[in-house]
C-alpha cells in the first residue's frame, strides 16, 4: 500500500470516529436532557402535591381544634349540669297543691279572683250539676277540673260498685258537656280512706280503688287539710293556722272546701306557702297521686 494512501485511509476511520463518537454524544446529551425534563416534571408535580398535602394537614388542624374547643365547652356544660342536679338534690322543688272540693258553688268567682290574682293554678273536684258557668270559668281559667262525685251521696255511691260507677259517669258527662273536658283525675267523696262507706257495704273501697284504676281514672286523696270540712266552723285565721300546721312536706296537697271562711283566707294561704317557696301546680295525669291507705 502506498504511504499516501495509507494515510488517507487513517484519516477517513478518524473522522468515522469522531463522527460516531459526536453521535453518541449527542444522543446521550438528548437521552439525559429528556431524562431531566422528566425529573423535573416529576419534581413540579410531587412540589404541587406537597402543597395540596399541607393545605389538607392546615384543614386537619383547624377542624382539630374546633372538635377541641367543642370538648371543652361539652365539658363545661356537664360539670355545671352536674352542679345543677347536686344543687337540685340539696334543695328539691317544693310544691304545693291546692285543691277545691264540691264546687262549683257562688264562692268560685271569689276564689278565682284570688287564684289570678296570684297567678297560682289549683284543682277543683266538683260536684253535681250546678253553676255550669263557673265550672266553664274554672276550666277557661287554666285550673284542672277533677271528678267528685254527682250526688255526693255516700250511701248511694257507695252502696255498690255499679251505683258507684253511674254516679262517676254522670259528672264526667256534666264536665264533659259544660267544659268539653274528659276528665281522668277523680278524688273519693271523703276520700280513699274514709270507713263511713262501711256502713253500706263492706270491702267497697277496696274495690273501687282498683277498679278506678282498671278504667283509666288516677284518685288523688290529700297529705294536708284545712280543716274547713271538719264542722268546727273555723274563722278564716284559724284555717291559716290550721294549715301552718298541717304539713311541711316538700310535696303538699292540701284539701279545701269552696267555704265562706275558706275563700276569705285563700289569700294569706297562698302567701304563707310563697313565703315558705312552694311552687303552685295545677294536678295532672302525671301528678304522682298522694293516696291514702284504704280502710275499707
Ligand atoms: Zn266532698
Amino acid at each position: 500500500m502506498p504511504r499516501k494512501t495509507k494515510k488517507s485511509l487513517l484519516n477517513n476511520l478518524s473522522v468515522v470516529f469522531l463522527f460516531i463518537t459526536a453521535l453518541l454524544m449527542t444522543t446521550a446529551t438528548l437521552f439525559f436532557a429528556v431524562q431531566l425534563n422528566l425529573v423535573k416534571k416529576d419534581l413540579k408535580a410531587l412540589e404541587s402535591e406537597n402543597q395540596l398535602l399541607a393545605a389538607d394537614l392546615e384543614e386537619t388542624q383547624t377542624i382539630l381544634e374546633e372538635i377541641q374547643g367543642k370538648l371543652v365547652l361539652a365539658e363545661g356544660r356537664a360539670s355545671s349540669a352536674e352542679a345543677e342536679l347536686e344543687k337540685a338534690k340539696a334543695n328539691p322543688k317544693k310544691v304545693v297543691y291546692l285543691t277545691f272540693d264540691d264546687g262549683p258553688s257562688p264562692l268560685t268567682p271569689k276564689i278565682l279572683s284570688t287564684l289570678k290574682k296570684y297567678n297560682v293554678k289549683a284543682t277543683f273536684f266538683v260536684v253535681g250539676n250546678s253553676y255550669p258557668e263557673y265550672l266553664k270559668q274554672i276550666a277557661d281559667d287554666g285550673h284542672t277540673i277533677g271528678l267528685h262525685s254527682y250526688t255526693h251521696d255516700y250511701k248511694k255511691i257507695y252502696s255498690s260498685e255499679e251505683a258507684y260507677f253511674t254516679d262517676l259517669q254522670q259528672i264526667s258527662n256534666f264536665v264533659k258537656e259544660t267544659t268539653g273536658i274528659d276528665s281522668r283525675i277523680i278524688r273519693f267523696p271523703g276520700g280513699s280512706s274514709n270507713t263511713v262507706s262501711r256502713k253500706y257495704k263492706k270491702g267497697i273501697m277496696t274495690t273501687l280503688t282498683n277498679q278506678v284504676k282498671q278504667q283509666g281514672y288516677v284518685y288523688h286523696d290529700w297529705n294536708a287539710d284545712s280543716g274547713d270540712a271538719s264542722g268546727k266552723n273555723y274563722s278564716p285565721e284559724q284555717l291559716l293556722q290550721n294549715v301552718k300546721n298541717t304539713s311541711s312536706s316538700p310535696v303538699i296537697n292540701l284539701l279545701m272546701h269552696e267555704k265562706q271562711a275558706t275563700s276569705d283566707a285563700l289569700s294569706s294561704i297562698i302567701e304563707y306557702y310563697i313565703s315558705k317557696g312552694y311552687e303552685f301546680r295545677p294536678i295532672t295525669l302525671d301528678t304522682i297521686p298522694v293516696q291514702h291507705t284504704v280502710n275499707n
